[in-house]
Formats: C-alpha cells, sequence, structure tokens
C-alpha cells in the first residue's frame, strides 16, 4: 500500500543520465543524454547520425 509513483515531469527528473547536466538535454527511447553524451552515445547504441 506504500508504492505510489508520481509521475511528473519537469522537475528535477530531466538530466543528462551520463553527466548529469540539463543543458540541451535529447530524450531518446526513455534515454536522457545531453547533446554531447547523445552524440557520442549515439553510434554506440546503434543509433544513427541524422546529418
Ligand atoms: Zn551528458
Amino acid at each position: 500500500m506504500g508504492g505510489e509513483r508520481t509521475k511528473k515531469f519537469g522537475r528535477g527528473a530531466q538530466e543528462c543520465k551520463m553527466c548529469g547536466r540539463k543543458q540541451g538535454l535529447v530524450r531518446r527511447y526513455h534515454i536522457m543524454f545531453c547533446r554531447q553524451c547523445f552524440r557520442e552515445w549515439a553510434p554506440k547504441m546503434g543509433f544513427k547520425k541524422m546529418n
């Protein structure tokens, strides 16, 4: 009876999973990366560059 999880966006939980940045976040597939980390990880995770 004590397992309530509220889903609220826009408060604290939005930061890069890798470095903890909160600027230039890119959210893909439930993963939150900043631009820099996404850039490095996208290829490793199988994402293709869009440019
Ligand atoms: Zn990052």
